[in-house]
């Protein structure tokens, strides 16, 4: 009997050894797993270094999500002189990802996978560098497009990649820069990764603003047409940036607001498009945008943010400070009227424009707009069930994935 006890304690003494033993041993494995995946993790989102692609001082011929007509600018445009020839460099570590070859859109083009996400696309390029160009069979007039194996072909940053030219739909020679999210294929701002290296003192600037009152249900200066006001000649080189409005203006009902504005640098005659826009009444934000980034699908919203018909009879684009129904741009921040103003009390409202780019240099148009009855409206505080509508409807559509 004492045996057994004696062989039960030492089975059981022998069990918690195990025990211990396997605890240990599987502690161990989690240290060194989590270890191994924090790492791999940590090289995965590390902190990239992006580069010039360009050996000399970039200045801009067109910015990251200008309006154009059914599409917003998918990047930034690179002068390289107006000439052909220049050399292209990675602008970060990564790997060459795929080679296009075409006669119209990106014209010849070299995609970089790297590795924090991002894919860098180089466009309208005249040829890729000797090692790229010999991937390539090319037969004339032809159309490419070559995705290579991840990893084959590394690259660092500042590596040369390919020469300027002015392939596919390009007006003129210049480097076309796209940057994406390599995963979902959005379209991110180049600035937020070269912007340290681009010079940028100049505010942008308003031109004029238009009134929009909503059909039936408000006026403006005693009109239900939409109408503009202009704030008044820019003038770049004295560095105004507030402006007071002293036109007074009348409104009742709801009324949407829209602007016509530029960004600017200086030294170069070139405008580009708006960075950062928000429009305040009495001090509380109604609306405000940020193009910072913009989902391939979205691209024909541009349409329905900017006023397309003023567009098509003026080459104007007016941006909407508020979000017409169903749209689903992520870039646009409402309250929850959509960003329309209800004038229902009779007094002065008071609002203000403010604009900023990318280095945030900003601008400020203040306007002063009194609350003036109107037996053709009847304004509704509340906004209208549309509104209440447009909150289940934002941000429930998946984005699609294009590539
Ligand atoms: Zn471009």
């Amino acid at each position: 009997m004492k045996d057994m006890i004696s062989f039960k304690r030492k089975t059981n003494k022998l069990i918690l050894i195990f025990i211990s033993i396997v605890c240990l041993i599987s502690l161990f494995c989690l240290f060194v797993c989590t270890g191994n995946h924090t790492s791999h993790l940590s090289s995965l989102t590390s902190h990239l270094e992006y580069q010039s692609p360009v050996d000399y001082e970039i200045t801009l011929a067109g910015n990251f999500g200008e309006p154009r007509p059914w599409h917003f600018h998918g990047g930034i445009d690179v002068k390289t002189g107006n000439v052909e020839g220049k050399q292209i460099f990675s602008i970060a570590d990564g790997y060459i990802s795929r080679l296009t070859v075409n006669m119209y859109g990106f014209g010849n083009a070299i995609y970089v996978a790297h590795p924090d996400g991002h894919t860098s696309v180089y466009c309208h390029l005249q040829r890729f560098a000797p090692q790229y160009e010999a991937l390539l069979h090319r037969t004339g007039k032809d159309t490419l497009s070559l995705v290579l194996p991840e990893g084959k072909f590394p690259v660092k940053a500042g590596d040369l990649i390919a020469i300027s030219g002015n392939t596919g739909h390009s007006t003129g020679p210049h480097l076309h820069l796209e940057i994406h999210d390599t995963e979902t294929w959005v379209m991110r701002d180049p600035l937020a990764f070269l912007g340290h290296l681009i010079a940028d003192t100049v505010a942008p600037q308003a031109h004029s603003f238009m009134a929009v009152p909503m059909q039936g249900e408000g006026v403006f200066n005693g009109s239900q047409d939409k109408q503009t006001f202009g704030f008044g000649a820019p003038d770049i080189k004295v560095q105004r940036s507030t402006f007071n409005l002293q036109r007074e203006f009348t409104a009742w009902g709801r009324v949407g607001f829209a602007l016509w504005a530029d960004d600017y640098a200086q030294d170069v005659h070139n405008h580009y498009g708006i960075r950062h826009m928000q429009l305040l009444v009495d001090g509380r934000e109604v609306f405000c945008s940020d193009v910072d980034s913009i989902p391939i699908s979205c691209q024909p919203e541009v349409n329905q943010w900017g006023d397309y018909d003023h567009w098509r009879h003026t080459r104007i684009w007016y941006m909407k400070a508020y979000r017409e129904p169903r749209m689903r741009l992520p870039i646009l921040h409402t309250d929850i009227h959509r960003g329309i103003v209800t004038f229902s009390e009779e007094r002065p409202y008071h609002l203000t424009f403010v604009l900023r780019d990318y280095q945030n240099n900003q601008a400020t148009y203040h306007f002063t707009v009194q609350g003036r009855r109107n037996k053709s409206v009847r304004p509704h505080p509340k906004g209208t069930l549309l509104d209440d509508y447009q909150l289940f409807d934002q941000c429930l559509w998946p984005y699609i994935t294009y590539k």
